[in-house]
């Protein structure tokens, strides 16, 4: 039975199959190949899919619903109607839409796919992506990064050289950047970097707020159609704007007329914010790769990607034009396509192989002594590990005949274990001994699906192994900027001076920023500063203090150097610019 490849995006959904030797994109009913991501509930209860739905936006805004995806892996419902729905539950409507679409297409029913997520999708969200394929009644093959697709499919269809490229995807809800390394017929993502709350919604949102402003309308008094439909002609004017100088939006409220002309000068200046945004995800890509060397080309894929102040904007960073892939809001879907063919082991795809790295760093909560209060990070998976990873770690009880050792797990680049993701806990009991002598192992995998596996096993006669899987312990955006707030408020109770708590506090941020060797180097430099702190040792760190200053500013040098000054391309005439527009159809 085929299994096929689905792009479960924010904004639009496809689904792709390997056959015949090549990847074809499956037609929805209405004969199209993308399909809005986009529910609504009717009055007798039934569920509308796609296109309509979106439609329904405007004129059933309190039963319709669109974007949920940015809610995967969250508590939150969406209320439709009388009805309340899991963003999982509402994505499996989605998916239910484009299995009935493959079923009359292929003329037998689908069970079994391959799903993109975003690369920056964490370990709560991509549980909820397999749930909600479960809710639609579907075994999931594989889950892939969704620049990780795009890179396949580029690679395959230019058959392009060797080399390092950067695949920009600029969505409707999400930002991604890849740096990957094709070497022969391996595809290696060296580094990821992204923002999966940033997309062309952001950019309509722009766009209607400076529509409010100037028109002195407050947007949360507009009636809820009003503002929906200010939202599409939003998009609309932007999407006509890559093909014409002007657009205009309008509104009539009573008797009133409001209206904007928006140009792509005034575009560009609205874009601001989210193109520094950009930029910041672009350099970060840059830096967290795993091997330096030259990038021979830059891949743009999504639809917002085809905006022209998105293009000039990049040409400007850059100082060359990117490459626009030919279908660049469909290559993701090709590639999950072609990787739900490398799944079924289609003879002609056999030598396409692919790895893929960690997006964020995942440890455990650990103390530096016994009158630690703040737990900091033991990182055992560092962020950009080639996928799958699996590490080890021992650790050893702090107490004199402890009972047990308790493992917080979490995820993020944050000093603090509280800075971070909690994903969940595992515990194993000790023998009774003297502090420092009775251990525990604990042992991380991740898998290539991007989920974490856990046990701990611990010292002496006395054996308990524990495992956790895709623990479903949630926290809400809400919850965890709360925690985040508790802890800074902590860190202010105990700061001794101004002067030496800002020490600290940079030291912290340069965890964040820095890698390898670099944040080890950090990472110590903390451990001792915090330590001569908690301690009061005023003396101490009146002696230290111009040392640790020198060293942290010698780090601010690394961690700021601008990626982007940095010559990292590849001289004109040695490069390969894969040549979409060569291939024929
Ligand atoms: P996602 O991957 O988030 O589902 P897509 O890659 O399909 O999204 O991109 C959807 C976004 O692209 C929307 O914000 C839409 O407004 C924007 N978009 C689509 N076509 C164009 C275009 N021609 N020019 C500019 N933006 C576009
Ligand atoms: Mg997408």
């Amino acid at each position: 039975m085929a299994i096929i490849g689905i792009d479960l995006g924010t904004t639009n959904s496809l689904a792709c199959i390997y056959q015949d030797g090549k990847v074809e994109r499956i037609p929805n009913e209405l004969g199209e190949y993308k399909t809005s991501s986009a529910v609504s509930v009717l009055e007798d209860g039934t569920v509308l899919v796609g296109a309509a739905a979106k439609e329904r936006l405007v004129s059933h805004p309190e039963t319709t619903a669109a974007s949920f995806k940015i809610w995967m892996g969250t508590e939150k419902f969406l209320t439709l109607g009388k009805r309340q729905f899991k963003p999982e539950e509402l994505s499996a409507l989605v998916l239910r839409q484009l299995l009935e679409d493959a079923h009359r297409y292929l003329g037998e029913p689908v069970t079994e796919a391959v799903i993109s997520v975003p690369a920056y999708f964490n370990d709560d969200q991509r549980c909820a992506t397999k749930l909600a394929a479960q809710l639609a009644g579907l075994t999931v093959k594989r889950l892939i990064n969704e620049p990780s697709a795009a890179a396949l499919y580029h690679r395959y269809r230019t058959q392009s050289g060797d080399g390092q490229r950067m695949i920009v995807d600029f969505g409707g809800g999400t930002f991604d950047v890849s740096i990957v390394d094709c070497f022969e017929n391996i595809i290696e993502i060296i580094s990821i970097a992204g923002d999966n709350r940033l997309g062309g919604d952001d950019i309509d949102r722009a766009i209607v707020s400076y529509f409010c402003k100037e028109n002195r309308l407050v947007e949360n008094q507009l009636e809820p159609s009003m503002r929906a439909s200010l939202y599409r002609q939003a998009e609309t004017a932007k999407i006509a704007l890559s093909s014409a100088p002007a657009a205009s939006i309008s509104l009539q409220q009573g008797e009133t007329q409001y209206s904007l002309v928006l140009s792509n000068d005034l575009l560009r200046e609205l874009c601001q914010p989210v193109f520094q945004k950009v930029r910041t995800v672009i350099g970060r890509a840059i830096k967290d790769r795993e091997r330096v060397g030259r990038i021979s080309d830059v891949i743009l894929v999504g639809g917002s990607s085809q905006l022209t102040v998105f293009g000039d904007f990049l040409e400007e960073l850059f100082g060359r034009r990117p490459h626009l892939a030919a279908e660049p809001d469909e290559i993701v879907a090709l590639g999950v396509g072609l990787c739900a063919g490398i799944k079924e082991r289609a003879e002609d795809l056999q030598d396409l192989v692919m790895t893929d790295v960690c997006p964020f760093s995942l440890g455990v909560a650990t103390y530096n002594h016994t009158g630690d209060r703040t737990p900091h990070m033991a990182i055992l998976i560092p962020r950009s590990s080639m996928l799958p990873a699996s590490h080890q770690e021992r650790f050893y009880t702090l107490h004199d005949n402890q009972h047990g050792l308790r493992f917080e797990i979490y995820q993020g680049e944050g000093y603090f274990a509280s800075e971070n993701l909690k994903l969940g806990e595992v515990e194993v009991r000790v023998p009774p001994g003297p502090a420092g002598e009775q251990s525990a192992v604990v042992t991380f995998t991740y898998d290539i699906d991007g989920i974490l596996h856990v046990s701990a096993k611990s010292s002496g006669g006395d054996y308990r192994d524990q495992l956790i899987l895709n623990p479903n312990l949630h926290l809400t955006e809400e919850g965890r900027s709360k925690a985040m707030e508790r802890i800074q408020q902590i860190q202010l109770a105990a700061q001794g001076s101004q002067r030496d708590q800002l020490l600290l506090e940079r030291g912290l941020r340069l965890y964040t920023q820095l890698l390898g060797s670099k944040r080890d180097m950090v990472a110590r430099i903390i451990g001792f500063w915090k330590n001569l702190m908690e301690q009061g040792d005023l003396i101490g760190r009146e002696k230290y203090y111009t040392q640790i200053r020198d060293q942290l500013d010698w780090l601010e040098t690394q961690a700021e150097a601008d990626p982007l000054d940095e010559d990292f391309w590849l001289d004109e005439e040695d490069q390969d610019f894969g040549g979409y527009e060569e291939m024929e159809d």
